[in-house]
């Protein structure tokens, strides 16, 4: 296993950030850490990485405990925090450089030259990190995280503030250096999860709600039967009853006659009859599949 979580609790004063949160990550995974703000995400990460203590339980990355933080567990890990805090007046280069130094690399300058080249970094090396565009901030963040090979790479909302072409170059990157790597990733963005991950976990006010082995949902949606059908009326129906129908769980109103209705099992026939008996036209009827988006707008709702 690269990574193992068990029972960890943080608190901080009164709050308790992580509720008891356990998992395991074999080697070679990539998976996508989804949760609200709040969830404790940035938490659980910086609890992984050695540099947050945990109030109590353990963790443990690549067979080393983190509570013994030394420089073999230090070397294990890659690490991109949340906002990629930067100094803005160095260099590229020399901040690369200053990086590699950290980690005592022998052979720095030729690491640092393959990793401007992997990077996609070559024609800002020279330039300050303050005169780059956000994107390329978050190349050089990249570029510190994965310097001394590490073999598991923890990335704290690596899309976040950057434009459209900038997620999809980042993301493109994530998942080439990803390959050889085991990554945990975390974000707010459920396309990214799609886009890049294998594995989902969503955390949900310090408790994990979610682990689920595939970004594909259709084996949970088979596990709890729930379909959620797009309806258009002719007119506006009475929200009451249609939550009356058998199997119905849930009516939410979209539009001034069209409402997502969410019932355990296919209801579609049901809601022709109803249509019919409240003298009412379907205009359109659609079943939806049961996406991540649902799924954490479902787990993650303030009840
Ligand atoms: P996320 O990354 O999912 O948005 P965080 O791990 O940053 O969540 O925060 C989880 C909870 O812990 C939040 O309620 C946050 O306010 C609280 N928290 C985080 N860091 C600290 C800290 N250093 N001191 C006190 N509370 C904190
Ligand atoms: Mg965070």
């Amino acid at each position: 296993m690269s990574i193992v979580v068990n029972e960890v609790v943080k608190s901080y004063g009164q709050q308790q950030a992580l509720k008891g949160v356990s998992f395991s990550i074999s080697s070679g995974e990539i998976v996508g850490f989804l949760g609200p703000n709040g969830a404790g995400k940035s938490t659980m990460m910086k609890i992984i990485t050695g540099l947050l203590p945990q109030s109590s339980g353990e963790v443990r990355v690549c067979d080393i405990n983190s509570s013994d933080y030394n420089e073999s567990f230090r070397r294990k890990i890659g690490y991109l925090p949340e906002h990629n805090p930067l100094y803005l007046d160095m260099y590229v280069r020399e901040y690369l450089l200053m990086v590699a130094q950290l980690y005592s690399l022998s052979d720095r300058r030729d690491r640092v030259s393959d990793m401007v080249k992997m990077i996609g970094l070559s024609a800002e090396q020279n330039k300050k990190i303050g005169a780059l565009s956000k994107g390329y901030r978050q190349r050089v963040g990249l570029a510190q995280s994965l310097i001394h090979d590490p073999e598991v790479l923890i990335l704290d909302e690596p899309t976040t503030g950057l434009d459209p072409n900038q997620i999809l170059e980042i993301r493109e990157l994530i998942k080439t250096v990803g390959q050889h790597k085991t990554v945990m990733l975390s974000t707010h963005i459920m396309q990214e999860v799609e886009a890049i991950c294998e594995r989902v976990m969503i955390l949900n006010r310090g408790e994990l709600v979610l682990d689920h082995p595939s970004t594909d949902l259709s084996l949970l949606r088979a596990s709890n039967d729930l379909v959620t059908v797009e309806l258009e009326f002719s007119a506006p129906a009475d929200i009451a009853s249609l939550q009356g129908i058998d199997g119905v769980v849930k009516v939410e109103q979209s539009d001034v006659a069209t409402y997502q209705v969410q019932a355990k099992g296919d209801v579609r026939r049901q809601l022709f009859d109803y249509a019919v008996q409240n003298k009412l036209y379907i205009l359109a009827m659609n079943r939806s599949e049961h996406n991540l988006e649902h799924l954490f707008h479902d787990l993650t709702r303030e009840s």
